[in-house]
This record gives structure tokens, C-alpha cells and sequence, in this order.
């Protein structure tokens, strides 16, 4: 941040309220402030936004925006004028009088950013018009729409290649989420981007944590993940449209605030459930994959896979809608071999040969994802071509590596078990053999007569299905596809049978490791979270009467830091991340007064405690140790446990024992243990080795 331009700072925070550049968003606004063109290609929830918007606001002239987007302008344009910027659009769904309102300011140089569709950019007499007025810059959001290739392609997006001659002297950025070599080539062949700076940032979500359940009972799942994510916004996403009005309804039964989205529903149903989300007032919303592309909303906590996605792309895609905000997220995928069976089917019923190879192939790398043992993070950024060689630490395969059985003797009865019921049938009825049940159609081909009948009685149905999967995956079994899913053996079940081979698999996981035992997903610590749910309130109740979503007041990382730090002045709120001087001018007091009165009613000691003191608190509550947390206050070693000394002394639980290395600790302790009365600095200093620091003697004492 040193060199920043002292323009596009102060624009950064007294505008924005943000202290700092997301990563690569420092590079791409001094480009465009200093009049270069770029691409922009920064993963769903990098903050694209911003790389546009401060350099309109430094440059002089007004910020064009083309965005196909029309339902998000205009949360887009409420949400400039939150924080004090003349901000419109210009589209079709506006009636004439509002367009020559906007087409004025326009022209009396009111506006600082203008944002259009293409047609009405196009289309209109508007190029024309600009021609006579001053221009900062244009932004191609969504620039992956001028493409053939993608997924998105819009004819009207293709005509954009004729503002970088129109307009020579204009800067112009192409903005995308989306990732293949062919797309970006495109939108700078397009788009006429012959010398533009390209800035490619990383695929990560890091706040995303990757989860995959093995698929049983799945609504059950279901809810007891939601249990304990009571006040957060979600989407699960399902296969077909039967299944989402299945899963919405017995979500709403079950007490949960839910609605289906499908194409199957009249638009303005589904108009009514999209603005029912972002405004909180639906919590979870149960969709097809129809769902998600008009969908910005900053604070979706998590994202369901109830059935398997086909392919890594859109899966990627669809659990990247959650925690656009940066805070913590989750993605689950439940996955069951059913699934598999189902979307390879759905492939083979097409009737074009390269495009069933392309489709399998993407399948195999999804289930590839899905089976992982490795860290889930680098299997999905490695199939992006991001490399990273560092388990990630925030999925459920680096948080409770999958244990191991020894399974040769499961395995050896599931495949004679297979062999013996004539390769002929799928896995539930060999499972239903394996453990002996009692069904129609083993009695009618008089299975119970087999040598495998029964002999996998000591393990539960789910078991078997586990390891009837994994032998898929392994390659010892194949699911002939074109008789009913029938098992069969393959040439490598051979020395397995024989005894010549050992396998060991994988134990089932159905469900997430305990809250307990896993790093919290939370947004707020507990001791914070009922003044979180507080301002939660306050922000609905404001955003409601302003007819904005709640996120345009403030976002969940604004409340989050609010209900951390708990300012009590306006320059203690100012120093929060998302807070300008607009926004304190407008929202500030009401804000404070509800932190001023929760303070007072809990009788907490955020009062006496300043945020430093509440920073370095969180931090070592946290886990962090005193190297850590005097970094991240920004504290020298001995500041930072003179505060937490003053805390500890204030009543807070503070362990020492996480703060300083254990050896130290332990010194520190015996001699604590061996005196009798008060601890003596003096003598205490004398005994111990001077590779221990004073203030390390302090904060044992003070704790002790
Ligand atoms: P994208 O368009 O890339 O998906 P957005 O522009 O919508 O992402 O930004 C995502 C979220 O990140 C928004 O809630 C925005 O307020 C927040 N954000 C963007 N830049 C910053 C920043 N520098 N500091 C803090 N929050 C930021
Ligand atoms: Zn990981």
C-alpha cells in the first residue's frame, strides 16, 4: 500500500470504509487510474467490484458499466448510494421518465457511474451521446459473455468490441470469473484488448471449506447440518425439479425457512423467492442449477450439493456463490454411488460420441474429487491448472484424514457374493444377499440357496455400500451400465479372490466431524454472538424500510467486526472494515446506540476495554501465541502482554499455556508451584535462564 496513489486510498477508505486491497486489486485499480486498459480474470467474491468503482470515482468523468446482469444494477446502484456515490442505471426495465432523468444527469456530469445493458448501450442513441461527454472509463463485467465457448454467450456482448475504437482515449477493463485458456482469448480478441495489462488471480476461496459426505438418508443429513447454522442464508442445490419442491417441503415442515426455485415455477414465483433470499426474509433456498446466476448476495453461508454435480466446473461454480463476503463458508457435497449410476446413464443416453467422452471424462474427475484422500482444495485448484502443493487445513480431509481397514476379507466376500448371484444384478440386492435379508427377490431366484448368503451379516447395509463403492473405483468391480447397473468382476478382482492381495479401504464418513472437533465455521465467536444477531435485526429493520436488501447497509463482515470490537465512538467505528463517512453519517448512531445499550445491559467490560484490548483478546482466543497475536495487532512483544496481563487481571480467561513455548512455561510454573505466597518478580527473574523474557514471567504470574 505504500506507493498507492493518495487518491485511490482515500477513495478505499473514506468512500469504501476498507483499510486494504483484496489481493490483486491494489495492481488492477493503479493500471486503470493511470489510464492502461486490463482484463480482470479474479474468482467469484474477489472483490471485481471495487476494481472499477475506485477508479471511476478518482478519474474525472463518469464510469460506464456494462453489466447483462439487469436485476443486480440495481442492488448494485443502491449500494453505491449507501456509501455516498451518484450512482444509476440505464436499462429496459425503467420507464421513459426515470431514462431521461438518468440520461439528464448524465449529461449535466452528475453521475460517477452509469451502469447499462449492452442493447441500451448499443441499441440507442446512447453511444452517440457519449460522444460529448467526459468518460473515465468503461467496465465489461461479466466479460466471459462475449464468448461462444462459455456457457453464457450473449450476441450483444460481441458489438462491444467497437468501444475500444470509438473511444480511443478511454480506459477499458474486461472483468471475469470464468476460467478457460479459450474464453479470455476470446474477450480480448473481441473486445479489441490488444494492450491490455491481464491480471489473473488465483482460483482459491479460501474462506470455502470442502466437505463430502458418503450419501445415506440424505435429508437427515440435511438437517443435521443445518443444525447449529440456524440464523444463516444457504442454497441446496438438487438434481431435478421433483426433488427440489420434495426437499423444500419437508424443509419447511421440519421448522426450517425454505422455498424451491426451479424453472418448473412461474417467473414471478420465482422472482419472489430470489428477493425473499436477498433480503433475509428466506433463509435456504432448495434449487436446480436454474438458480445462482442473478444471484450477488454477499452473505450465503453455505452451499449443498444434495446429488452429485457432473462436472467440476459447475460445481466450482455453484458452491463459489457462498461467502462472496470472505467470511467462513462451507460447501458439502453428499455423495452416493446411486448418484454415479444416474449420471453416467444420463451421459450414454446421448446420442453424440465426443461429446459422451468430453462429458465422462468430467464426470470421472468430479467423482475423482469426491473420492478424494488428499486434500480437497488441491485436487479442485490442480484440475484448474493452480498448482498448490500445501494441504489447505480448511477441508474435511485435512481436518480428520479418512482412516483406514484392513478390508481384504470384506472385499473377497462382497466379490464371491457378486459371482455367485450371476454378475447379473446391482449393488443393493448383493448387499441384501451379503447380509441375508429376507426379499422378494431372493426368494424368487432362490439366493438364500448361495454360499454367500449371509455372510456379511455382521456389517450394516451402509458399510457394505462404502465398500461396494470403492471396489467400483478401484477397479476390481464394473457397473455394466446397460443392464440395470449389474456388478461385475474385472480381471484385477482375480488375485484378490485368490488370497494373492490385501486392500485396504477407506471407513464410511456420514457425517460431519462434531462442531467440537472441527475449526469452527462461525462467523462471530459465541461469546459475540448474540449482539451479531442484535445488529442482524437492527440492519433488517433499516434495510426493510429503505427497500434495500440488507446487505447494502451493511454486510456480515461489517456486524461480525461490530460485534467484535464493539466501537463506542464514531472514530472507533470508522476504523471497521466497510464503514465510510457516508455510511457513520447515516447508520452510525443508530448502530452505536445499540452496541452502547448491549454493553450496558450485559454489563460488559467492552466499556472499560478498548479495541486493542478486544483485538488482542479474540486473537488469543483464537488460539493465536504471543508472536502471533503481537503480529496481528501490530503490537511489540512486551505491549502485547502488558495488555493481556491487564486483561487477565480484568477477569478474562486468558490460558498462558497457549501464549509461550511449553518448555518455558513449565519452568515458569515450577518455580510458581515450589513458592508459597505471593510470586516475586525479583526472585523469579533470578532463577530463570535469561533466554526467558520478563514479560513471559509476567503473564504466568498474572495468571497464576
Ligand atoms: P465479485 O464481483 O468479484 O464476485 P464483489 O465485487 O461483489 O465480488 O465483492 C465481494 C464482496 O467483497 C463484497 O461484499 C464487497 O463489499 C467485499 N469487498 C470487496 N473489496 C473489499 C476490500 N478491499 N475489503 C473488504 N471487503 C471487500
Ligand atoms: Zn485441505
Amino acid at each position: 500500500m505504500q506507493d498507492t496513489d493518495p487518491a485511490v486510498l482515500s477513495v478505499l477508505r473514506q468512500t469504501f470504509g476498507y483499510d486494504s486491497f483484496r489481493p490483486g486489486q491494489g495492481e488492477v485499480i493503479a493500471d486503470l487510474t493511470a489510464g492502461h486498459d486490463a482484463f480482470v480474470l479474479m474468482p467469484t467474491g474477489g472483490g471485481k467490484s471495487l476494481c472499477y468503482q475506485v477508479p471511476a470515482l478518482v478519474r474525472s468523468g463518469v464510469g460506464i458499466v456494462v453489466s447483462p446482469l439487469i436485476a443486480l444494477m440495481k442492488d448494485q446502484v443502491d449500494a453505491l448510494h449507501a456509501n455516498g456515490v451518484a450512482a444509476a442505471c440505464y436499462n429496459s426495465t425503467q420507464d421513459s421518465e426515470e431514462a431521461r432523468r438518468v440520461l439528464a444527469q448524465l449529461h449535466n456530469g452528475e453521475l460517477q457511474l452509469l451502469y447499462v445493458s449492452p442493447e441500451r448501450l448499443l441499441n440507442s442513441s446512447l453511444l452517440e451521446r457519449l460522444a460529448d461527454i467526459e468518460i473515465g472509463l468503461f467496465a465489461i463485467d461479466e466479460a466471459h459473455c462475449v464468448s461462444q465457448w462459455g456457457h453464457d454467450f450473449r450476441p450483444e456482448y460481441a458489438a462491444l468490441g467497437t468501444l475500444r475504437e470509438r473511444f480511443p482515449a478511454v480506459p477499458l477493463v474486461a472483468l471475469t470469473a470464468t476460467a478457460d485458456k479459450q474464453t479470455r482469448s476470446d474477450i480480448l480478441r473481441v473486445l479489441h484488448l490488444n494492450d491490455a495489462r491481464i491480471h489473473v488471480n488465483g482460483f482459491d476461496r479460501p474462506n470455502i471449506r470442502y466437505t463430502v459426505l458418503e450419501k445415506h438418508k440424505p435429508f437427515d443429513q440435511l438437517i443435521a447440518f443445518l443444525r447449529g447454522r440456524d440464523s444463516q442464508s444457504g442454497i441446496v442445490y438438487a438434481l431435478s425439479r421433483k426433488r427440489v419442491d420434495e426437499i423444500a417441503e419437508r424443509l419447511s415442515n421440519a421448522g426450517v425457512s425454505a422455498a424451491a426455485y426451479h424453472a418448473g415455477m412461474s417467473a414471478k414465483r420465482r422472482a419472489e423467492v430470489q428477493e425473499a433470499f436477498l433480503r433475509d426474509d428466506i433463509l435456504v433456498v432448495v434449487a436446480t442449477v436454474a438458480f445462482g446466476m442473478g444471484i450477488d448476495k454477499p452473505n450465503v453461508r453455505f452451499v449443498v450439493h444434495y446429488d452429485l454435480p457432473k462436472n467440476i466446473e459447475g460445481y466450482y461454480q455453484e458452491t463459489g456463490r457462498a461467502g462472496r463476503d470472505g467470511l467462513p463458508a462451507d460447501a458439502l457435497l453428499l455423495f452416493g454411488a446411486q448418484d454415479v449410476v444416474t449420471a453416467r446413464r444420463l451421459i450414454e443416453s446421448g446420442n453424440n460420441n465426443d461429446q459422451q467422452r468430453v462429458e465422462t471424462h468430467k464426470l470421472n474427475a468430479m467423482i475423482g474429487l469426491a473420492e478424494s484422500v488428499t486434500c480437497r482444495r488441491r485436487v479442485l485448484l490442480n484440475y484448474f491448472g493452480d498448482r498448490h502443493q500445501e494441504d489447505c487445513g480448511n477441508c474435511d480431509v485435512c481436518d480428520d484424514p479418512p482412516q483406514r481397514f484392513d478390508a481384504t476379507n470384506d472385499a473377497r466376500k462382497a466379490l464371491s457374493c457378486v459371482y455367485r448371484v450371476g454378475q447379473r444384478f446391482g449393488i443393493k440386492h448383493v448387499i441384501d444377499v451379503l447380509r441375508g435379508a429376507d426379499t422378494e427377490r431372493i426368494r424368487l431366484f432362490g439366493h438364500t440357496q448361495l454360499s454367500t448368503y449371509g455372510i456379511g451379516s455382521d456389517r450394516s447395509e451402509i458399510e457394505w455400500q462404502s465398500i461396494l463403492r470403492q471396489l467400483i473405483h478401484h477397479g476390481y468391480l464394473e457397473q455394466d451400465i446397460a443392464h440395470y447397473s449389474a456388478l461385475k468382476l474385472t480381471e484385477d478382482a482375480r488375485p484378490l479372490l485368490r488370497g494373492d492381495e490385501e486392500l485396504w479401504l477407506a471407513k464410511p464418513r456420514m457425517q460431519e466431524k462434531p462442531a467440537g472437533k472441527r475449526k469452527s465455521s462461525s462467523v462471530v465467536a459465541p461469546a459475540d454472538e448474540a449482539l451479531f444477531e442484535e445488529l442482524r435485526q437492527l440492519r433488517k429493520q433499516i434495510a426493510q424500510d429503505a427497500g434495500v436488501p440488507p446487505y447494502v447497509v451493511f454486510g456480515d463482515a461489517t456486524l461480525a467486526q461490530m460485534a467484535r470490537e464493539r466501537p463506542l465512538d464514531d472514530d472507533a467505528m470508522l476504523a471497521i472494515s466497510g464503514i465510510g463517512q457516508h455510511k457513520l453519517a447515516k447508520y452510525g448512531a443508530e448502530f452505536l446506540d445499540a452496541i452502547t445499550a448491549y454493553c450496558v445491559d450485559s454489563n460488559d467490560s467492552a466499556l472499560n476495554l478498548t479495541p486493542l484490548h478486544r483485538r488482542v483478546l479474540q486473537a488469543a482466543r483464537d488460539g493465536l501465541d504471543l508472536d502471533q497475536i503481537s503480529g496481528q495487532c501490530a503490537q511489540t512483544l512486551g505491549d502485547t502482554s502488558r495488555i493481556l496481563v491487564e486483561l487477565i487481571e480484568a477477569g478474562e480467561a486468558v490460558d498462558p499455556q497457549r501464549l509461550i513455548a511449553p518448555r518455558k512455561y513449565a519452568m515458569i510454573e515450577a518455580l510458581l508451584d515450589d513458592s508459597d505466597g505471593e510470586p516475586d518478580l525479583a526472585d523469579l527473574r533470578a532463577a530463570l535462564p535469561p533466554l526467558i523474557a520478563d514479560h513471559e514471567i509476567r503473564l504466568v504470574c498474572a495468571a497464576w
